[in-house]
């Protein structure tokens, strides 16, 4: 591992990569990436390159997962063995088995489940390469594949971290931030419905902090909703634009 920096917020309040505590990554999102899958999208979030591709409503395979009353959602999150610094097996990890799970549930709450019974719908997300925040940027990807599958859905899920680096509270932690700061909030959003569906805490905060590491998430994750929407009006104005 690297070595901790002095410091991770300069005299002039300013991070390591020159952002403002309240700043967030540039961020850059295709929807439709893959011609292959049913729905997909493509994230980079400062170095984070994250693919996530979306297959389904389809029948469930093995059976016996069916369930009466609602689809399945099934979701891999996998790490490249050349996303990180030291190669990662390329099997799956305790990690990504548990992110896996944790995106699944963040997504759930958006979609119709009981519109299609007895179906599955597969997320596959490939991390191609990491630097803190892969599972919020890889939320807010796979909502937007889901929705370019032609899902039923509530509202979009976006996704953001916010956290505390030497004293100061900062929004979307990159990898050396979250490795070597003192706290990390990743949380997951549907902006219209107002509604939380993920909100995870790593490291210290008073309750002070704790609710400005909150509000700072959610700021974020209202200016990512927003590059999320114009991410899908760009594939299918497009789309209208060749078909006329
Ligand atoms: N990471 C790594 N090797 C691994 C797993 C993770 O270098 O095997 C890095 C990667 O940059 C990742 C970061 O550690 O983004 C933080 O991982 P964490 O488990 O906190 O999840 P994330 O912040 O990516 O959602």
């Amino acid at each position: 591992m690297s070595r901790k920096p002095e410091k991770l917020i300069d005299k002039k309040g300013l991070r390591l990569d020159g952002r403002k505590p309240d700043e967030l990554r540039p961020i850059k999102i295709e929807a439709g990436a893959l011609s292959n899958a049913d729905g997909s999208a493509y994230i980079e979030q400062g170095k984070n390159k994250i693919l996530a591709a979306v297959y389904g409503p389809k029948e469930v395979h093995p059976k016996h997962l069916a369930l009466q009353d609602r689809m399945v959602i099934r979701c891999r999150y996998h790490m490249a063995p050349f996303s990180v610094q030291e190669r990662k097996s390329p099997a799956p990890s305790r990690r990504e088995i548990e992110l896996s799970k944790v995106i699944r549930e963040s997504l759930e709450p958006s979609i119709f489940l009981e519109y299609y019974p007895r179906t599955i719908i597969d997320v596959f997300i490939e991390v191609l390469q990491a630097d803190g925040g892969t599972r919020c940027a890889s939320i807010t990807a796979a909502s937007i594949a889901l929705a370019d599958a032609g899902i039923p859905m509530r509202d979009l899920v976006v996704a953001c971290a916010a956290g505390k680096v030497d004293d100061t509270i900062v929004l979307d932690l990159m990898d050396t931030e979250d490795k070597m700061g003192t706290a990390d909030v990743p949380l997951a959003l549907m902006p219209n419905l107002k509604a939380l569906t993920l909100l995870q805490m790593d490291g210290i905060l008073t309750s002070k902090e704790f609710e400005s590491a909150v509000n700072l998430a959610l700021e974020g994750c209202k200016k990512i909703y927003t590059l999320q929407k114009e991410a899908l009006r760009t594939k299918y104005v497009n789309m209208k634009e060749v078909e006329e």
